[in-house]
């Protein structure tokens, strides 16, 4: 997370040069026409297609998540939307779990089926389910490890085997999960990807994205799709997202400590229905958490408030420190009311399928003292 991927210039700089160029200079036509020909190992010809800062952030990340290879996008939809975009044609058939990030949900509801492909939604954590649901004409499956806002895990490698006995390619989304608590491709999965918007810059400050697999997928399948539609990283973004590799252990542990801590204090308080936390002992995802997740429950706790959407926004105003935003990962606490930003979009019966109350509230803890945190949701529920 410190050193991997870093490409040195000629003057030798200890941090990671941003080489803010869209282009670059042939000393011939020739040389021109034969790099054209053949990109090779430390050449790059078009930012679209490659960046040396860029190369540095995927060969980082490839390298902390055990993957053979990268491509860093512009940010996490662009990742998600060239994976299924790069791999899917009319008359395939894609399941995938029901519970996913909006965008994804989008992706795959409006835009896919408009080009002939069968979408199959389903509860990703039941395995009779990805049984009954994955077929011959399958050709990949998608899921978050981890789903927003309401944390059910989604066993990785049983989902994997299913799949992998029709063939058909494994996509991980492993936002919620992090980096630091899990790889998926050591658990069976082909294909992960990230909005490194979230836990990698983690201070809130760009759009990113990473898809990681094998290098015949990464550059066979996913490059030429990604380099000709544009959904390249700036090498600003690169850098910035470099540099939080850097410290993103650090802040991802002291986070998910935070999180466990909050979760344990909040869990049976009488103003909850229910404090979901995967990484809390009695969490129903226990087991999975353990094999999964390296123990850990990640950095987001959701709280279900008695008292509904009525409750659930007094208690977001009436909070001191924890911010009123949609995004998560970051230094700063951030609190969403999923039914009315997050997951607006989806009809009050799909709300409902998904455990998204009117009462839910998704919680990113952040970097503050966990004692100032405590006292802040405190005082707030105090006043619900
Ligand atoms: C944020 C997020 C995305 C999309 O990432 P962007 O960087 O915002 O495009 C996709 N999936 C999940 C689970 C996310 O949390």
């Amino acid at each position: 997370m410190v050193h991997s991927g870093t490409r040195r210039s000629q003057y030798g700089e200890v941090s990671e040069a941003i080489f803010l160029t869209q282009g670059f200079v042939y000393e011939t036509a020739e040389d021109a026409e034969a790099r054209f020909i053949k990109v090779g190992e430390d050449e790059f010809i078009y930012a679209r297609y490659g960046n040396p800062t860029v190369r540095m952030f995927e060969d980082r990340m490839a390298e902390l998540e055990g993957a053979e290879d990268a491509f860093a996008c512009a940010s996490g939809m662009a990742a998600v939307n060239a994976v299924l975009m790069a791999c899917l044609k009319a008359g395939d058939r894609v399941v995938a779990a029901k519970a996913l990030f909006g965008s994804c949900l989008y992706i795959l509801e409006d835009i896919l089926t408009r080009y002939g492909v069968d979408v199959v939604l389903v509860d990703s954590t039941d395995l009779d389910a990805w049984d009954a649901a994955v077929n011959e004409n399958t050709t990949l499956v998608f899921f978050e490890s981890v789903s927003n806002p309401t944390l059910k895990l989604t066993d990785i490698n049983a989902v994997s085997v299913i799949a992998h006995k029709v063939g058909a390619l494994v996509v991980v989304d492993n936002i919620f999960a992090t980096q630091t608590f899990s790889q998926p491709i050591s658990h069976g999965a082909d294909v992960v990807l990230y909005s490194t918007t979230k836990h990698v810059d983690g201070q809130g400050r760009c759009l990113g994205g990473i898809v990681l697999g094998k290098r015949e997928f990464i550059r066979g399948t996913l490059e030429p799709y990604l380099k000709h539609t544009g959904g390249a990283l700036s090498p600003f973004n690169a850098w910035v997202m470099l540099k939080g590799l850097e410290t993103m252990d650090l802040r991802v542990e002291a986070q998910a400590a935070t999180a466990l801590a909050i979760a344990k204090t909040l869990q049976g308080h009488d103003k909850l229905t229910e404090t979901l936390f995967p990484g809390l002992p009695n969490s129903p995802d226990a087991a999975l958490v353990a094999r999964q997740m390296d123990g850990k429950g990640g950095t987001v706790v959701s709280l279900d408030l008695k008292g509904g959407q009525e409750a659930a926004f007094r208690f977001l105003n009436a909070l001191q420190i924890i911010i009123i935003s949609n995004n998560l990962g970051d230094a700063k606490s951030i609190i969403t009311h999923p039914a009315t930003t997050t997951h607006q979009r989806l009809s009050k019966e799909q709300r409902a399928d998904l455990g998204i109350t009117p009462g839910l509230v998704r919680l990113s803890i952040g970097l503050e003292d966990v004692r100032d945190l405590t006292r802040d949701i405190l005082q707030a529920l105090d006043g619900v």
